[in-house]
């Protein structure tokens, strides 16, 4: 490092920083910055399986070109980026965690044709633009059957999308809060915070406060909202599905995610709104009915749970990173891409401590904010 970026670093060797939640972000920031040897001070409003995060109810997949359809080339290309970096992430930790890259299916019904050829005309212009995404690949009957034979001949065609991945969620919450706490990270769980509870660099405070609350830091970033979204969590020990199966369906992408031991995420609903409370009947009926038409094993799955979180959106569904003061940082906005992105965002962070600068960030598309006083250095 010379001289000149060293100066340039948000962080000293050896500083005490406290990070605003532990759902997602918050950890992995957590994990990269103990590893480089900061005292870290975790604060989370709720508990260490994630109660409160977004995090612990997404369906976890990693899917840039299935997403492509939906959001910003910028976004696509975090994905790409999480893909490569998700195992390296993960041997970091001190236990397994599921974690596959075997593709996403995409399956439609007669009456979606149409919504389906939409679909395929937006992934075949994404990857125009970005060459670098693996081309899908149209299969027939048999070339369906021999991919996922589970679904025994009832869909006469598919898309198979190679290369994606999905990862377990609450295994990884997990892995992540036992290999923290391995590494002397000081766990505050149930203890929200605000920025405000801090005056970092002054005597006897941390040098540097990370804010990673997701919806939680509305207080102060007024423009975030939350989508709700509403996801089935069923046991079929009758259905195996080698991958994530995604059905094109009118009002929202509907998937299903096979985690280990014919454990499934049937989600999930996207409605804007920041309403928390309990799935709608009709919500859950779309999406059991959906997964009984990809397998009727799903007939005799046992519900485990239905569940609701928000997704922590900004108003241009991007994420962004916000330097609030010198010595304040706020990572925020991953919507509906946390896990995709979070290698990506995390990488971005990683710059712009060490130099105050990222070029990752400028590849991304990712928005860097900084108060009016910071934006003159
Ligand atoms: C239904 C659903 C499905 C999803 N599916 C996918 C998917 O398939 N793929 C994908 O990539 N992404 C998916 N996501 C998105 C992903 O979950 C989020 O983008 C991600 O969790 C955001 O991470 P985060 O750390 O910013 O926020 P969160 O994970 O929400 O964590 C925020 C943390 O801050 C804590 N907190 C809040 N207030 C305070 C406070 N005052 N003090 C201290 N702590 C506080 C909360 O308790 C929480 O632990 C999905 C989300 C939902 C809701």
């Amino acid at each position: 490092m010379t001289e000149n970026e060293q100066h340039m670093s948000l962080l000293e060797a050896s500083s005490r920083v406290a990070i605003l939640g532990g759902g997602l972000m918050g950890r992995l920031l957590a994990l990269a910055l103990a590893r480089r040897g900061h005292a870290i001070d975790l604060y989370d409003a709720q508990g260490p399986a994630g109660e409160g995060a977004a995090a612990r109810v997404a369906a976890a997949m990693l899917a840039p070109l299935a997403e492509s359809a939906i959001t910003e080339p910028g976004v696509v290309r975090m994905g790409q980026h999480g893909l490569r970096r998700w195992p390296e992430l993960l041997a970091q930790l001190n236990a397994p965690v599921f974690h596959q890259q075997n593709g996403t299916l995409i399956l439609w019904h007669r009456q979606d044709r149409g919504d389906a050829q939409r679909f395929f005309g937006v992934l075949e212009k994404n990857r125009r633009i970005n060459p670098g995404l693996p081309a899908m690949q149209t299969l027939d009957g048999a070339e369906l059957q021999a991919c996922e034979p589970a679904l025994q001949n009832r869909f006469t065609q598919g898309v198979y999308l190679p290369g994606e991945g999905q990862l377990d969620n609450r295994q990884l919450l997990a892995a992540l809060a036992g290999t923290l706490e391995q590494m002397g990270v000081k766990l505050h769980w149930s203890r929200p915070r605000e920025l405000s509870d801090f005056a970092p660099g002054t005597a006897g405070q941390p040098d540097f406060v990370f804010d990673c609350r997701g919806l939680g830091a509305r207080s102060q970033w007024k423009q975030l909202r939350g989508i709700r979204g509403e996801v089935v969590r069923v046991h079929a020990p009758e259905v195996t599905l080698q991958r994530p199966t995604r059905l094109i369906h009118p009002r929202y992408p509907i998937y299903i995610a096979p985690k280990q031991d014919h454990l499934f995420v049937i989600g999930a609903t996207e409605i804007e709104s920041d309403d928390m409370s309990p799935a709608s009947v009709r919500s859950t009926l779309e999406l059991l009915s959906a997964a009984y038409t990809v397998h009727p094993g799903f007939a005799e799955a046992r519900i485990v749970e239905i569940a609701t979180q928000c997704r922590p959106t900004l108003p241009d569904n991007l994420p962004a990173v916000r330097l609030l003061a010198p010595r304040v940082m706020e990572v925020n906005g991953l919507y509906r891409h946390g896990f995709m992105i979070s290698p990506a965002m995390l990488d971005v962070v990683l710059e712009l401590i060490d130099s105050g600068d990222s070029a990752l960030a400028r590849e991304f598309d990712v928005a860097v904010h900084r108060a009016p006083a910071l934006a003159a250095h």
